[in-house]
């Protein structure tokens, strides 16, 4: 362990974002979750991507008592949506362990899918959540103005949500504050080029932050260009505390604290 994950073993921290059933961890998930446990990682939040990995999400959190998941299709699988897909992850939502209804949203970086096919499938998403009063998990890449319309037109969102893997600025912090949701912060933050979204980070409430990771994908420093897991959660609470000019303690407490109440978890 290095430092920063010694010193985080003595508090609690929660990696709202991961993929657990990717493939990157098909031979060492056991020593993974175990190393995240170590971390003070008790908690993780293994995402869906489309129906098949939302169902290997579930399974996970079946099997794990740490490891919750969520379900959706994210806009770059939209144009692999089959018939009964969304019947089939209304059913997986049942489940308590499930926690939210994501990823969802907009990707204009890749476009994979057709941006109509991604805001269509995005806004019906968006009602669906509505509909079984899930939290949303929203991916937005240089989609910011479409993104907001649609969360905006869909009114009132009661169950809330988060912004994922926020890496914008000031300005668009304060849009994601107002629509009343949460931001994740990933290892996105320890990079050096990232000094528009640490004064982002600056700005923004404690009491409104999430930590995640990610994982497998944005490894922070000092890891960044390997594989990314759970257990490094801990770097990128260390970077928002010295942002915050506030402890690592005090970043694990709220930031906990806030995933608690929107994912409505217990403990
Ligand atoms: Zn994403
Ligand atoms: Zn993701």
């Amino acid at each position: 362990m290095t430092a920063e994950e010694k010193q985080a073993a003595l508090v609690e921290f929660i990696d709202t974002h991961c993929h657990l059933d990717f493939p990157d961890y098909q031979g060492d998930l056991e020593l993974v979750i175990r190393r995240a446990e170590q971390a003070g990682v008790r908690e993780m939040i293994s995402v869906g991507i489309d129906l098949d990995t939302s169902r290997k999400a579930l399974e996970l959190a079946r099997r794990w008592p740490g490891v919750y998941a969520t379900v959706g299709v994210h806009p770059h699988h939209v144009n692999e949506v089959g018939d009964g897909d969304y019947q089939a992850l209304r059913e997986l939502a049942e489940h308590p362990k499930v926690v939210a209804y994501g990823e969802i949203g907009l990707d204009y970086v890749k476009e994979y899918s057709p941006a109509a096919q991604q805001r269509e499938h995005f806004a019906a998403q968006v009602e669906l959540a509505g509909e079984l009063k899930l939290p949303l998990i929203i991916h937005d890449r240089e989609a910011h103005a479409d993104t907001m319309a649609i969360l905006r037109a869909a009114g009132e969102l009661p169950a809330g949500g988060v912004m994922h893997c926020f890496s914008g600025d000031s300005v668009l912090a304060r849009e994601v504050l107002d629509l009343g949701f949460y931001i994740s912060i990933p290892g996105v933050v320890t990079f050096k080029s990232a000094a528009t979204l640490g004064e982002a980070v600056g700005m923004i409430p404690l009491e409104r932050l999430l930590l995640e990771t990610d994982a497998p994908f944005l490894a922070p420093v000092p890891r960044r260009g390997k594989r990314n897991e759970p257990a490094y959660v801990a770097h990128i609470a260390a970077k928002v505390a010295e942002l915050k000019g506030c402890s690592v303690e005090e970043v694990a407490r709220h930031t906990t604290a806030n995933a608690r109440r929107l994912f409505r978890l217990p403990g």
